[in-house]
């Protein structure tokens, strides 16, 4: 969400900074804008369109210069309107800024400066940052960035341009992420490392309360109160870009072909020897036997991982679990204390309510565990310990192989946990690191439904609503089935425990309704098929995803997807890549962005 990129070199800075923004498009904005030092002046171009129109709209009337600041926006206060877009300048053009985030207390600040005489164009939260370094400026551009800093409440990445200092770009931040990369005859500064990467394998990722000043041969960090701080360099292994479609039409569908080598790569990262272990520094023996209770936390896909995860670890380590949705989680008081495992699961490594929640898990005593794919994110330097997802760049917004990583690395985990608490018999435990390996593989085996779900999606077009129902694990499947459809598709689609149907949602069934119901077997078989007859019985068009064992319990049944036996407790990794296709092509038929859905952002840093 958001993307904030920086340079201060010596060539022509506007081309970085358009490829800069282009790099994290992905991560989701309606409007995006640069400025550029030019001969000491702060010039500007802005679109409420794509990158590729503002490149057009730069090339169109160009300007020069080495030291720059480029903003794509997702917009919290105020439309997405040019005049609303970053970056903002100060009424005089001598400073500029771009900021991700929100500031909480800016209808305070904007009434105190308007007092004050300073005039504002935009009606973003944003603004109030630029006047406040204007009053602030008495010679020094570090001191008055600081002296504005202090002020802001909220949450807040920035970086700013002073014409007083040509060469220098300063950034502040709380909360939102902000990365600084040291180059050659250059410095810069991004919201996600895999915008500099092509520049530099240097990085010092900066933490809350600090600021930095990038001139092109040095880079200095400072705290709030001006005091010089000593930042840790991260060196980046060339991995952190993304690599192209690699010929896919939509990065979507190469990553959902590259599921089986994500989840290997985590598997065998763990699984040696027969033996899945783990490295958590903070987690003590005695802290490990003394868990009683596991918090999953997460948004989105990642907290459906987290509802397949309650069951993993519930069966295999004998622990109670529970899933929450951050958002809920960190404000509802949660009962965690230090004998809680809290499990925060994000891909970006950086969505604010997660990261918001293990603060309050921590603050609370638990020992806090992430599940991340992007390596040295916030969360996953925050948490106690962390466990990589390692599922490589997700460009895409609708994740798929960083959901599916997730899931394999909680099965990891809770086997990980049951085999170390003793939970887990010797024969129970062989056999299902027998079935975690064979994952990869079935993985490969259910990418083969694409060609049914191509043939089929294209009759789904037209309709105005779907319904995904399931049982137990079936069930934490079918909500990401249903998330990743009304993601891409924008069809409206619900996901009901099919037992609770009956309590409302059979009330929408008609004629042609499609339902697709997700039935990996075992104990709720029987009744997930008596609701699959029940809405059949109204005319629904039903599908059916489940093991071949479970075949010839199906019968009248529209579509019927078979996929490989699998431990049930595993299933729900090969049972969810059918419903990628699904919305995939759905969405291709419908003529929709795949990859940038409206709205949507791929790494939430707002509440
Ligand atoms: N709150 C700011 C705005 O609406 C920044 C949004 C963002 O993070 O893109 O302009």
């Amino acid at each position: 969400m958001c993307g904030i990129i920086a340079f201060s070199e010596r060539g022509s800075v506007a081309p970085h900074l358009i490829k800069g923004l282009e790099r994290l498009e992905y991560r989701g904005y309606d409007s995006a804008g640069i400025a550029v030092m030019s001969d000491c002046v702060i010039r500007t171009c802005k679109t409420t369109k794509r990158v590729n129109d503002l490149e057009a709209k730069y090339n169109a009337h160009p300007f020069y210069g080495g030291v720059g600041i480029g903003h794509t926006r997702w917009a919290t206060h105020g439309a997405p309107t040019e005049t609303n877009a970053h970056p903002h300048l100060s009424e005089d053009g001598h400073f500029a800024v771009v900021h991700n985030g929100i500031i909480e207390n800016y209808e305070a600040l904007r009434a105190e400066l308007k007092s004050e005489g300073h005039f504002f164009k935009s009606e973003t939260d944003t603004e109030v940052i630029v006047h406040l370094v204007e009053k602030y400026y008495n010679g020094s551009f570090l001191k008055a960035v600081l002296a504005a800093a202090k002020r802001l409440t909220g949450t807040f990445a920035a970086a700013l341009l002073c014409i007083d200092e040509p060469d220098t770009v300063a950034v502040i931040r709380n909360f939102s992420p902000i990365i600084v990369g040291i180059g050659t005859d250059k410095t810069m500064a991004s919201s996600d490392v895999s915008a500099i990467a092509e520049h530099t394998r240097k990085a010092v990722y900066l933490d809350d309360g600090e600021a930095a000043l990038l001139r092109p041969d040095s880079v200095s960090f400072y705290d709030f109160d001006g005091n010089p701080v000593e930042k840790e360099i991260t060196f980046l292994d060339g991995t952190e870009g993304d690599n192209g479609k690699n010929g896919a039409a939509h990065y979507m569908l190469k990553e959902i072909y590259e599921q089986p080598d994500a989840v290997r790569r985590l598997i065998s990262e763990h699984l040696k020897d027969g033996e899945v272990s783990f490295s958590l520094p903070s987690l003590s023996r005695e802290k490990l036997e003394d868990i009683d209770k596991i918090c999953i936390v997460g948004c989105g896909s990642a907290y459906h991982a987290g509802v397949s995860g309650t069951t993993a670890f519930r069966r295999l380590a004998g622990i109670p679990a529970y899933s929450y949705i951050a958002s809920e989680f960190r404000y509802m008081e949660p009962m965690v204390d230090s004998r809680s495992l809290v499990i925060l699961i994000s891909q970006s490594g950086e969505t604010a309510d997660t990261l918001a929640s293990l603060r309050e898990a921590k603050k609370r005593g638990a020992y806090t565990l992430g599940v991340v794919n992007v390596v040295g994110s916030l969360i996953a330097k925050e948490c106690d310990d962390v466990v990589y997802t390692l599922a490589g760049h997700e460009t895409a917004v609708a994740t798929t192989k960083g959901y599916t990583t997730q899931l394999a690395a909680l099965y990891m985990l809770a086997l990980w946990l049951g085999s170390e608490r003793k939970v887990l018999g010797d024969k129970r435990k062989k056999q299902l690191t027998k079935e975690l390996a064979a994952l990869p593989g079935i993985i490969e085996e259910a990418l083969k439904t694409e060609a049914h779900a191509k043939a089929h999606a294209e009759e789904m077009k037209e309709l105005e609503s779907v319904f995904f129902i399931g049982r137990g694990t079936d069930y934490a499947a079918a909500l990401e089935a249903s998330l990743k459809m009304k993601e891409i598709t924008y069809i409206h689609s619900e996901c009901c425990p099919a037992g609770e149907l009956k309590h409302g949602t059979i009330s929408l069934i008609e004629p042609g309704t499609r339902v697709f119901a997700l039935m990996s077997g075992g104990e709720v078989a029987a009744k997930t098929v008596n609701n699959i007859k029940e809405v059949r019985a109204r005319g629904a068009h039903t599908v059916c995803c489940a093991p071949v064992s479970a075949a010839a319990e199906l019968t009248d049944i529209d579509e019927m997807i078979l996929l490989p036996d699998t431990e049930p407790l595993f299933f729900n990794i090969a049972q969810v890549i059918p419903f990628q296709f699904y919305a995939y092509y759905t969405a291709l038929y419908r003529g929709c962005d795949i990859d940038k859905p409206r709205n949507l952002a791929k790494s939430v840093t707002v509440e």
